[in-house]
């Protein structure tokens, strides 16, 4: 008996402990989560929502919902090279290089398995569209772009030109591969920079105006807001020579792409950020003294918006103490401490820095004393728009930390077993029928993941992520990575409302809160901690692709191919950089809506008649539609529906309407607790396509959507479709 009353409450004790480590930090998540509901904010949500005909429900027709409502569809990172940051790393070597396999290649080659894919799918015998011969100027600019992306060199060249001469047809083209790509003769003389390094200045101003000679009267903008990029990349891996490409957008023209200012070259990075920088320093403060460029009689004025680097390119232009020292955070005085080698970050309210302070590189800690920033001499604020950017931060930081410590035993977290891998993995076999052509690479083993490349983080943080882990991660860390996903749709969107934003903001909080007690203190990186700056940032520049790294880093890969001969690089980057301006000047037009692929096979519906034309595709500017297509025929339209496109009617000469089958169960797919659901963020889960066909406008279009095959907890697939809407690509 006094046995019993001894036993009895030690097993209550171990029961409790069992009890408390398993849903801990579940219980904690939910605690935060419910402080949230507290705040005013769910006051808000609440009257949000019930002005908004209770928008936390799926949607219904003719229902406006709130969390999706302008998705751009703007495209700026087709295909990203690898540019892993290892945190460990000292950033002195942190420096990307570029694989021997070439990025672009390999696109094209995905793009034209899809294109075999649709085209055979049902009906092996379409009759390709309009077979038009172009004429002899447009023939010259497709030699060039095809010159171009085959990178052949001059001599090959001269000897296809002879070739081609000989046809009557051809006696028009140019002799020369020089003359046909206008190549520059001029050779130009590169700037001596360091003991072993050099500086090649292409120009800023010269550039901004070739841009606006591009542009009609109505698309100049009032003003130039232009984002600066920098970072390294290795090229030659023997001979360790790097090269630091200053480029420039205009933030303020639709879709401009990056140009380069300037480059250095050396066996290190340069080691004097101001000496680097002069260059563009010098010309930027001369337009500003003269306020402004001039360009056919109008004043432009120039703004310098934001600098995009990734860590060590920050540390580097801001000329503060490298991600491993104790006070790294650009934005706030946060502490780190050292454990295990890894520093970490778990303080959550630190105080913020300002602009001046900044200026006056007050904070001992941080600032590095050896230099001074590039940035002073122009005043600019260096706190404020230097931002947080989301494909080194999140996709190559905090997504590839996620993985690993999923998949390794790196941090204090049981990682997954052999079973739940090979789960996964054959969920990712199943969807790599099913990922859209605009997605530059098909989703892979996740064995592999440590040498994915930034879109493939991306796409499975935003678009696949939720399917692949359901019932695989377990309750709390589960639910703690879609408030990573919801957080980064949001921040993805244009225009996301005031209620959103303080969604994400709340949401990364939270996340970033639980880190230490789901994977344990290690994981609390510096990367961790710059989510706590991510909403401030989109607050002020707009969704994170708009300031985001892909398109400056597409372009490093473009030239990074480039080099044909290890010495003169400098000289014949820019040969290349004006061979390909020319090639983009003659294609500088208005994108049209282009069919793809007659056919006469149907479907049809009764509402159809008279003169039409069937085809299989449709090309709009930044994504396509094929009909009956796994990967590109979802739709999700303006008044709520998802739909599979069937086929596509020319009506009339510009005229499309698309026959489509609708889904008739549309529910979100899964809710973050007393905040929002799936819907919000634009991801559903559908099911019960129904048979009857209907035909809709192409205005009615929303968004194209990645849908993604759903199996229930018995692992079974019963026509359910996760389907979540596109972003931006
Ligand atoms: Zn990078
Ligand atoms: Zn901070």
């Amino acid at each position: 008996m006094d046995l019993l009353l001894i036993i009895i409450p030690i097993l209550f004790v171990i029961l409790f402990v069992i009890f408390m480590i398993r849903f801990g930090s579940k219980r904690k998540m939910n605690k935060y989560l419910v402080e949230a509901r507290r705040t005013e904010y769910l006051h808000k949500l609440k009257q949000n929502c019930l002005s908004n005909n209770n928008c936390v429900e799926p949607p219904v027709k003719s229902h406006n919902q709130d969390g999706v409502n302008a998705i751009n569809f703007k495209n700026n990172c087709g295909n990203a090279i690898n540019s892993d940051i290892d945190e460990s790393d000292n950033d002195s070597d942190n420096v990307e290089s570029f694989n021997d396999d070439n990025e672009n290649d390999k696109t094209n080659t995905n793009r034209s398995d899809d294109f075999e894919d649709n085209f055979y799918e049902d009906s092996s015998d379409s009759s390709s569209s309009e077979n038009n011969y172009c004429t002899i100027d447009e023939f010259r600019d497709e030699l060039v772009s095809t010159f171009l992306q085959v990178n052949i060199n001059h001599i090959q060249g001269d000897q296809i030109l002879t070739t081609l001469r000989k046809h009557h047809c051809f006696q028009t083209l140019p002799r020369s591969t020089r003359s046909l790509l206008h190549t520059p003769r001029k050779h130009h003389t590169t700037i001596p920079m360091d003991p072993d390094g050099e500086y090649y200045h292409i120009g800023f101003k010269k550039q901004i105006i070739e841009k606006l000679q591009l542009l009609s009267a109505t698309e100049i903008p009032n003003y130039l807001q232009i984002d600066l990029h920098t970072d390294g990349m290795s090229i030659h891996k023997s001979t360790g020579i790097q090269l630091w490409p200053i480029q420039f957008r205009i933030v303020s023209i639709y879709n401009d792409s990056p140009e380069i200012i300037g480059i250095y070259k050396g066996k290190k990075k340069p080691s004097d950020p101001v000496q680097f920088f002069q260059y563009f320093i010098q010309e930027f403060q001369e337009i500003e003294n003269t306020n402004g460029i001039e360009f056919k009689g109008k004043l432009i004025p120039i703004f310098l918006r934001a600098f995009i680097a990734d860590a060590p390119a920050r540390a580097f232009i801001l000329n503060h103490k490298g991600h491993n020292a104790a006070r790294p955070c650009s934005k706030c005085i946060v502490e780190g401490k050292k454990i295990e080698k890894t520093m970490c970050f778990t303080e959550l309210n630190s105080c913020l820095r300002s602009d001046l302070d900044y200026m006056n590189a007050v904070d001992k800690k941080h600032h590095s004393q050896k230099n001074q920033s590039a940035l002073k001499s122009i005043n600019f604020p260096m706190v404020t728009y230097v931002p947080f950017e989301y494909m080194h931060l999140i996709c190559l930081g905090v997504v590839k930390k996620f993985l690993t410590a999923i998949i390794t035993n790196q941090y204090d977290f049981k990682k997954l077993t052999k079973s739940d891998i090979s789960k996964i993995n054959s969920n990712i076999l199943l969807l790599q029928s099913y990922c859209p052509t605009e997605f530059a690479r098909r989703p892979r083993s996740i064995d592999e993941y440590a040498k994915f490349k930034a879109t493939e983080y991306r796409q499975l943080l935003l678009y696949t992520g939720p399917v692949i882990f359901f019932n695989i991660l377990k309750g709390d860390s589960y639910l703690h990575f879609l408030l990573l996903h919801s957080a980064c749709r949001v921040l993805l969107m244009s225009g996301p409302s005031e209620i959103n934003l303080e969604y994400a903001e709340i949401a990364l909080k939270v996340y970033v809160e639980c880190c230490e007690s789901i994977y344990g203190q290690t994981f609390m990186s510096y990367n961790i901690h710059g989510l706590l700056h991510v909403v401030q940032d989109v607050k002020l520049l707009g969704p994170m692709d708009s300031y985001s790294a892909f398109p400056y880093e597409d372009n490093m890969s473009f030239f990074g191919k480039f080099f044909r001969k290890p010495n003169q690089l400098l000289q014949q980057l820019h040969r290349r950089l004006t061979e390909r301006k020319h090639c983009h000047k003659s294609k500088h037009e208005q994108f049209e809506i282009q069919p793809l692929y007659q056919h006469h096979h149907g479907p049809l519906t009764e509402n159809i008649s008279g003169d039409f034309i069937q085809f299989k595709g449709l090309k709009f500017e930044h994504f396509r539609i094929m009909a009956g297509s796994k990967r590109d025929s979802c739709l999700l339209l303006k008044n709520g529906i998802i739909c599979e496109v069937q086929n596509i009617i020319k009506v009339s000469s510009n005229q499309y309407v698309l026959i489509v089958k609708e889904f008739h169960n549309i529910t979100h797919f899964y809710e973050i607790p007393y905040t929002i659901t799936s819907s919000h963020v634009g991801v559903y889960k559908c099911c019960n396509l129904l048979e009857a066909m209907t035909t809709i406008n192409l205005n009615e279009i929303y968004a194209k959507c990645y849908r993604i095959p759903f199996h229930n907890n018995e692992g079974i697939n019963d026509g359910t479709f996760i389907v979540a809407a596109f972003l931006s690509y």
